[in-house]
């Protein structure tokens, strides 16, 4: 699709749901709901909060109930098309889908997804990117459709039934044909694009063992010390998806409504059970809970690790607590000597 057909094609999607795309306020990225094209801005690495918010929005009402009685409340009908999501998230969007759409399907969660459209955009990283560690720097389905940006044109990828559904009706905004000079160009970008990462995780082929192996790993510690228990890391990371449930008794004692939001492991309570027992009573062990999760115990489950190299933590923990900075001391301290440290 030619560059000068884009403000056409969003019109389209327009007429598809509630647009939601990335907007720039205040030198930081948010989707945000779009009237006109023009609000959109893809010139970004990352949003603050990721698309986690149009599934798992950060607070919302399942149920209302009186004295006698009790209504489920369900997400509405509208769809929500969001555009602009990068390779990371789109993975990201992944590993929910498998938790909440597996064995036990969460209503909400299904209802939300089910009316999202995601359509993906190609996006060139910064030093705080290591998603090609992590392998998902690329991304091959999860998307409706995705747009990969080059000179003068942009690549449209079709990755669903819906997505197909909307090339078709774009079909006077698109070429069919892509020329032999085209090929050429996306394979220069591409590999320009890889040469730019320049940050990496250590070891991480091998990083699940290591915590195995050195469970008891001072490094917690030291990083438990740091740690604010401010819960940022959970609230940006897009694959965090803790909950908690609350129910509400309004003043008449007559009705109320039940909540549910967004909770982390690193946040004190977190572990609380009845008999005011506190599993995790302190900073270190919260801290652990969250990096051994995501780096090591998903991938006895799910045969791959819950971070997708986003580097929302490395932009945002206040105190310097991300997945680089773990890695690194984590590696560090098992091997030998700076040669080995630094292959
Ligand atoms: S690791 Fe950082 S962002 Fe996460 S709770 Fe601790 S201080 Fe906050
Ligand atoms: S752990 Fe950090 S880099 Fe990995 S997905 Fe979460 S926020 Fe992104």
């Amino acid at each position: 699709m030619s560059k000068e057909k884009f403000p056409e094609f969003v019109e389209l999607i327009k007429n598809k749901g509630k647009l939601f795309g990335p907007v720039k306020q205040k030198e930081k990225y948010s989707y945000e709901e779009i009237k006109d094209y023009s609000e959109l801005d893809f010139d970004f690495q990352r949003t603050i909060i990721s698309p986690k918010k149009f599934i798992t929005p950060a607070k919302y009402t399942t149920l209302r109930f009186v004295k006698f009685g009790q209504t489920e409340v369900l997400p509405d009908d509208e769809p929500q098309i969001v555009m602009g999501v990068h390779p990371c998230d789109i993975h990201a969007i992944k590993i929910l889908d498998r938790l909440f759409l597996g064995n036990i399907k969460d209503p909400y969660y299904a209802k939300r997804r089910e009316n999202l459209i995601i359509i993906g955009h190609s996006c060139l990283p910064d030093d705080k990117c290591v998603c090609q560690s992590t392998g998902t720097d690329m991304v091959e389905d999860g998307f409706d459709l995705f747009l990969t940006e080059l000179d003068d044109f942009y690549l449209l990828w079709v990755g669903s039934d819906k997505g197909l559904g909307i090339a078709i009706e774009a079909e006077n905004l698109l070429e069919e044909n892509v020329s032999e000079e085209e090929i050429q160009e996306y394979v220069r970008w591409q590999q320009e694009r890889s040469s730019m990462f320049t940050t990496s995780i250590p070891s991480y082929k091998y990083l699940a063992d290591i915590i195995h192996l050195n469970y008891d790993s001072e490094v917690w510690e030291q990083f438990g010390e740091k740690c604010l228990s401010c819960g940022t890391c959970s609230l940006v990371c897009p694959t965090c998806n803790c909950f908690h449930v609350d129910d509400k008794i309004m003043m008449n004692a007559e009705e109320g409504i039940r909540e549910r939001m967004l909770d982390s492991c690193t946040l004190p309570y977190y572990s609380m059970v009845a008999g005011n027992h506190d599993f995790r009573p302190d900073r270190t062990a919260r801290l652990k809970l969250y990096y051994t999760h995501k780096l090591k115990e998903y991938i006895g489950r799910w045969g791959q690790p819950s971070c997708v190299g986003c580097g929302r933590c490395i932009a945002y923990c206040p105190v310097d607590i991300n997945v680089i900075t773990v890695s690194n001391a984590l590696f560090e301290e098992v091997c030998e000597t700076q040669e080995v440290c630094d292959q």
